[in-house]
């Protein structure tokens, strides 16, 4: 039975517990960086962006049709003598298979993964009405023993160690089973299994793949159980999920060159089995197989007319959002999840499963947008993460406080920026001061929050610092505007004034319009829409972009929120259209503009070949795409740049996640803390003021070996 959390309090003591399984940590990780050498290799000479957009594109197009898809399935596949059935609800799903099993004298059962059939619970419904089920695939058998749901959508099993399984299958076979062994394990299981293949009267399983234009199912698998389950049984019943319909076998074979790759680093796996009609049977009293398949709605066709939400359709259950998710790799699939895990899962369990298994599970992302980066079929899983978010709040018609504060202070720039002033201004008590950072977090904060160093408010925000400092260039080369941020204005300042010297010396005009705000991003992540929209609308009306040649961001988050977000938050703003394509057209990092607009070169620097390592920021590498520049930039420096392991993982911060989901964040953070020590760098320099809050938070607070400024090592004029 699967249960989650359905409060904070709950969920929180779940991660805790999660937090505390040292294997799970250790099993996730291994997996997720072979994962990412092996997908890489799996997907060498491909041009995937064009194959990720061909199949996203067939995928819309036949959600908007999935009815007449789902009309010809049924006449190709009846024509061919299976019988097809629509059930509208999970119940029905599990009422139609359970009549078919009656119908047929079924006593005993055999089934090979299906996540649809998890989705329903099916097992526990057959099992309730006196059949025997058993499970044919290891990883679900094994959890079938154990009573519990799958961790990973490919791998069920993932979270448990050779030894548990082990002890598991001593317990069952009432043998002593080697701890150590695998193979012996995996004959053990073959062993125990083979008589209920033997025995089954029918047999259950999933597809991966439903063709129209044939009634033709598809069955991707590595173990040879799902062919056996589909063959031998007189009776086989498939339940598939309406959204796994597909027009034509060229859209099938589209989606077999990505799945496999992209599940597990795989070219194609072991198995695949297409089945149209039912073929002969020997173990059949008429010679003929019994072949029922039973397609589940369960919101499907509902989801599929979203505006916002049908995108979530295109899922062809790879599970790769799980395998690069730094949350899942903390706390695993029973904590981020209820039947469908990660990402994905986190979405679909609203519509599938309810608010209520949604509620808690859907705030724990840290918009890192890894899972969008390796998704195939190209969801926009944060956003969808977020717009879930928002739809729980509406429905329960009421929000967090914090929410409405917040929404209050951001939409008032005037109010939000004297709030942070007087802050600065009370927060004396609590500063250390020679260090710049907090003495001791406010009392709001538990001890959980430890685990890093958080930085005072700067005694003077870069804005009103700037009309004294403003450098004036005669014949400047360019003239750009900083989007500071509110990090860098009111918290780290000193980023800003380092910009502004390198900019004047290198002939261009800096300027800082006033009346910039907040990006937004903090709004969004708490689901304020509107506010959001309200804040952009204000930044475009002060940066006004067609005034420069190119809008500098030292945030990456901002940066990415501006480039990508705006135009969501902004779409239904025709008056704004043209400012937002010159702000978007004209925005840059700091590192690609030194790099592809100023065009440094090495004498223009100290090269005392100091070792760096870096650490990329999500919204820089996945959000605006940049991974060259600032590891040029690193060389053309003059500095020694040491690659550090997983450089592109998130540093745990998220904004305010890290407030929201400290244990987690802190793992996150250590995990990266300890690759950066592994390159034995002397300095380690990131793009991103949140990063470096984090990293040098808590850096800081384990007496950590990186102080001081990380962009030293690259301004080093
Ligand atoms: S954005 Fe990052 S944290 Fe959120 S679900 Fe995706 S991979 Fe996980
Ligand atoms: S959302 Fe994308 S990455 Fe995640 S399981 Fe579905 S197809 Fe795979």
């Amino acid at each position: 039975m699967i249960r989650t959390a359905k409060d904070m309090k709950t969920y929180r003591k779940k991660i805790k517990a999660a937090l505390k399984n040292k294997f799970l940590r250790k099993a996730l990780d291994n997996f997720a960086s072979s994962y990412k050498a092996s997908r890489a290799k799996a997907f060498e000479g491909m041009d995937l962006p064009a194959l990720k957009g061909e199949i996203a594109r067939g995928k819309d197009q036949a959600l908007i049709v999935l009815e007449d898809l789902y009309l010809r399935f049924k006449a190709e596949a009846e024509a061919s003598g299976a019988v097809v059935h629509l059930a509208a609800t999970a119940e029905e799903a599990n009422e139609i298979i359970a009549r078919i099993a009656r119908d047929n004298q079924v006593t005993s059962i055999i089934k090979s993964k299906s996540m649809t059939a998890e989705e329903t619970h099916l097992n526990d419904h057959l099992e309730a009405r006196g059949f025997r089920v058993t499970e044919t695939d290891l990883g679900e058998w094994i959890i079938q023993l154990r009573h519990e749901g799958p961790s990973h959508m490919v791998m069920p099993a993932i979270h448990l160690s050779r030894g548990q399984v082990g002890t598991l299958f001593s317990d069952v076979t009432k043998k002593p089973v080697d701890l150590e062994d695998i193979d012996r394990m995996v004959k053990v299981a073959r062993k125990e299994l083979r008589p209920a293949f033997l025995s089954a009267d029918m047999g259950i399983s999933g597809a991966n793949l439903a063709i129209a234009e044939t009634g033709t199912l598809g069955i991707i698998s590595n173990e040879g159980n799902a062919r056996l389950t589909t063959t031998l049984p007189r009776v086989h019943v498939a339940l598939v999920g309406l959204d796994k319909l597909v027009p034509d076998l060229a859209a099938a074979l589209r989606i077999l060159r990505v799945l496999p790759r992209n599940a597990t680093g795989q070219a194609l796996t072991s198995y695949v089995t297409w089945i149209t009609g039912a073929v002969e049977c020997g173990a059949s009293a008429t010679g003929k197989k019994i072949l029922h398949i039973v397609f589940l709605d369960n919101g499907r066709l509902e989801l599929a007319r979203d505006p916002v939400f049908s995108e979530a359709l295109r899922c062809i259950r790879c599970g790769a959002c799980s395998n690069v998710c730094p949350v899942y790799g903390k706390v695993g699939g029973h904590t981020l999840g209820h039947v469908y895990i990660g990402a994905i899962g986190l979405i679909l369990t609203y519509f599938y499963h309810g608010k209520d298994n949604a509620r808690a599970i859907v705030k724990n992302c840290l918009n890192c947008q890894a899972c969008k980066s390796v998704c195939p079929v190209n969801i926009d899983l944060p956003f969808l993460i977020k717009q879930v978010y928002r739809r729980i709040l509406a429905d329960e018609g009421s929000k967090p406080v914090k929410n409405t504060i917040l929404s209050a202070v951001m939409k008032n720039r005037r109010l939000f920026h004297t709030l942070l002033r007087t802050a600065s201004a009370l927060q004396g008590p609590l500063v250390k001061k020679e260090a710049g950072v907090l003495r001791h977090l406010p009392f709001i904060f538990g001890k959980a929050h430890d685990f890093r160093t958080l930085p005072a408010l700067a005694e003077t925000p870069f804005r009103d610092q700037w009309s004294k400092i403003r450098p004036r260039i005669q014949n400047p080369r360019f003239r750009v505007a900083l989007f500071g941020g509110c990090v860098v204005d009111f918290v780290s300042p000193e980023q800003a004034l380092a910009l502004a010297r390198l900019l004047a010396a290198n002939k261009v005009q800096m300027e800082y319009p006033p009346g910039q705000s907040c990006c937004g991003l903090p709004a969004m992540m708490m689901a304020e829409e509107e506010t959001a929209a309200e804040v952009a609308v204000q930044n475009l009306e002060a940066l006004e972009p067609r005034q420069y040649d190119y809008i500098l961001v030292l945030c990456a988050s901002c940066g990415s929120h501006m480039k990508e977000g705006y135009s969501r938050l902004l779409a239904g703003k025709p008056e704004q259209a043209e400012k937002l394509r010159q702000l978007q057209d004209k925005l840059m990092d700091f590192s690609s503009f030194m790099v592809k607009v100023l065009k440094v070169r090495p004498e223009e620097f100290i090269q005392n070949q100091r070792r760096v390592a870096y650490h990329s920021p999500c919204h820089l590498c996945r959000g605006l795409g940049v991974t060259k520049e600032p590891r040029e930039l690193l060389g053309t420096a003059g500095l020694d740049y040491a690659p550090c392991k997983d450089e592109d993982v998130c540093c745990g911060f998220g904004g305010s996640y890290s407030l929201e989901f400290p244990e987690i964040s802190a793992e996150i953070l250590g995990r990266k803390l300890d690759h950066v020590e592994a390159t034995g760098a002397e300095v380690l320099v990131t793009d991103c003021p949140g990063c470096i809050l984090q990293l040098r938070g808590g850096n800081g607070q384990t007496g950590g070996k990186y102080p001081g400024p990380a962009y030293r090592g690259n301004c080093g004029r």
